[in-house]
């Protein structure tokens, strides 16, 4: 599997739809300071499920829409699509390319799609579970981040090789059931307590 392209409308300095292609192997994005590299990155983020404004370099999610130029009035939302090459089924989708989108408009809505479909952002995360892709995995090492990576407690630091080995999913899925167990429980007690007054 791999990340065959990336497409832009109205997000970040991409007013205009932007296609970026990667081929196999090995691409570099060079471009002088300020022409949006870094939006790039920021872009495939975001549709791995990125929610915090800041870390887009932003104040609010608005931040990631189209903000207007002096020849170019604002853009009222902005989307990006992932495309994935799925031909080995890493994702666990009958289809041998799927596309990823988020899409956010002015008015504050959200929508997240595979292959054009709307779904959950959950629906989007479990899929890139374990892949590798996911929002917190490693495919993006940011500036500083390898610093940090050494800094890290061994515990925190072992989460990374969770991740890399397939656990996460199952991890989170425990946790799940667990919460699950714990809310079942609760009301067992109560359901007890209901149950020594009425007799
Ligand atoms: P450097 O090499 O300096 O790191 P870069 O190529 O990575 O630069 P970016 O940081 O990706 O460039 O792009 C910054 C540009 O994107 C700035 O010119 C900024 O004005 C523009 N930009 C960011 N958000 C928006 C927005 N919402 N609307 C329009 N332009 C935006």
């Amino acid at each position: 599997m791999h990340l065959k392209k990336v497409e832009m409308i109205g997000f970040k300095s991409f007013a205009n739809k932007t296609t970026i292609e990667f081929d196999s192997g090995f691409t570099a994005i060079v471009g002088p300071n300020g022409s949006g590299k870094s939006n790039i990155t920021e872009a495939i983020k975001w549709v791995l499920g990125e929610q915090s404004a800041k870390s887009l370099r932003g104040r609010k999610m608005d931040d990631v829409i189209f903000g207007g130029a002096s020849n170019r009035s604002k853009a009222q939302y902005a989307e990006v699509t992932l495309v994935f090459d799925n031909s080995d089924h890493l994702l666990n989708i009958d289809t041998d390319e799927v596309g990823m989108t988020r899409r956010y408009t002015r008015a504050g809505e959200s929508t997240y799609m595979i292959n054009r479909k709307n779904c959950r952002l959950k629906d989007m995360t479990e899929l890139m579970m374990d892949t590798g892709i996911g929002r917190d995995s490693f495919s993006i090492i940011s500036q500083g981040q390898v610093e940090a990576i050494f800094m890290q407690k061994p515990e925190d630091r072992r989460a990374i090789f969770e991740e890399a080995a397939g656990v996460m999913k199952y991890k989170n899925r425990k946790k799940e059931a667990s919460n699950k167990l714990e809310h079942t429980q609760e009301n067992l007690d109560r359901i007890f307590d209901i149950l020594k007054e009425v007799e």
